[in-house]
């Protein structure tokens, strides 16, 4: 694993257990050199983690669309910061430079984000290891609704089984880097949908 994407808020969210773990990701990241990919903001949990790397030795690429450079106040310090024209290609870009993807506690657009990932993953677009770190509970209700969408039949266990689940960074980090992609059913071409 070179590059692990890590999706997260843009806020800080009200506990200080979500920084805490952020900067702990981030260590444990640039201690077995691995780079951050992530949306290129300095403010919240994405400021956090982008900061902890930077300051333990890591590298970090910042993906941004031009019109979020002020409102999400763009990182001035990373390794490198690309500006895109917009959302959807910041999301492309990300999934294209990583080698799996965590995603930390946040909002609606850390939510869209690692549905994404997953749903691209169901479809046989990509193999990569997608990790969800389950700080303070903050995502425990989300993991019982899958569940229910199992339980439901929407969701099949295989594909449930696709999300990596963990509360400990380093633990998580290990999970991902063991993990080999189940055969699914359908495997495209990322680059022709
Ligand atoms: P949030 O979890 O809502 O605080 O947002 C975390 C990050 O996701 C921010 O950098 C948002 O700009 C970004 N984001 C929100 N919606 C999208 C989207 N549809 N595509 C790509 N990034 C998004």
């Amino acid at each position: 694993m070179r590059r692990l994407c890590i999706y997260c808020g843009s806020s800080l969210g009200v506990r200080p257990e979500y920084s805490v773990v952020a900067e702990n990701l981030g260590f444990e990241m640039a201690k077995r050199n691995i780079d951050l990919v992530y949306g290129g903001a300095s403010i919240g949990i994405m400021g956090i983690i982008a900061n902890a790397v930077l300051a333990h030795g890591g590298k970090v690429i910042g993906v941004i669309p031009q019109v979020l450079v002020n409102r999400e106040v763009a990182h001035n310090q990373l390794t490198e910061l690309k500006m895109v024209k917009s959302m959807h290609q910041r999301k492309a870009l990300m999934a294209e430079l990583s080698d799996g993807f965590i995603a930390l506690p946040g909002g609606l657009g850390t939510l869209e984000e690692l549905f994404e990932t997953l749903t691209w993953a169901q479809l046989g677009l990509h193999q990569k290891p997608c990790g969800l770190l389950n700080v303070n509970d903050y995502y425990t209700a989300l993991i019982s609704f899958l569940n229910q969408s199992v339980i439901e039949g929407f969701v099949s266990e295989r594909h449930q089984s696709l999300l990596m689940i963990g509360s400990d960074s380093a633990a998580l980090l290990d999970q991902l880097t063991g993990y080999q992609a189940p055969l699914l059913e359908h495997n495209f071409d990322l680059e022709n949908t």
